[in-house]
């Protein structure tokens, strides 16, 4: 299989804005920002998408969750972000590694289109 982008980028094979990194995850700024902050916060281990994940990446999944929490309290977001995951093309995915959005910055509408 080939790298993902996401790899690629955990990887130094390709540049990123990286705003923060851990054991198991890293958190860059998305290159076509919909809000103005908008991060996305992607696992170092290849899972393409949620629906793929199992019982063994419980913790990893949690993990990502409490990165969102801990950057947006250091970016002073003010307790107001929402988290997108898309999962499948359908659903708007369209780099196969999970990751989650977090945006922020601006009113959000629900429902999201
Ligand atoms: P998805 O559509 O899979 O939910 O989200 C993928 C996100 O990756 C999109 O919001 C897109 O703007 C972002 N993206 C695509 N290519 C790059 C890139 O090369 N660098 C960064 N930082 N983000 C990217």
């Amino acid at each position: 299989m080939s790298e993902t982008l996401f790899e690629k980028i955990i990887n130094r094979e390709i540049p990123a804005d990286i705003i923060y990194e851990d054991d198991l995850s890293i958190v860059i700024k998305d290159i076509h920002p919909q809000a103005p902050t908008h991060l996305l916060i992607i696992p170092k281990k290849v899972i393409p998408k949620l629906s793929d994940s199992s019982i063994e990446d419980q913790e990893v999944l949690g993990h990502l969750m409490l990165v969102a929490g801990k950057v947006a309290e250091q970016l002073n977001l003010d307790n107001t972000f929402r988290i997108v995951i898309n999962n499948g093309a359908k659903a708007g995915q369209s780099v196969f590694h999970l990751h989650l959005h977090l945006l922020s910055g601006r009113s959000l509408n629900w429902p999201p289109g």
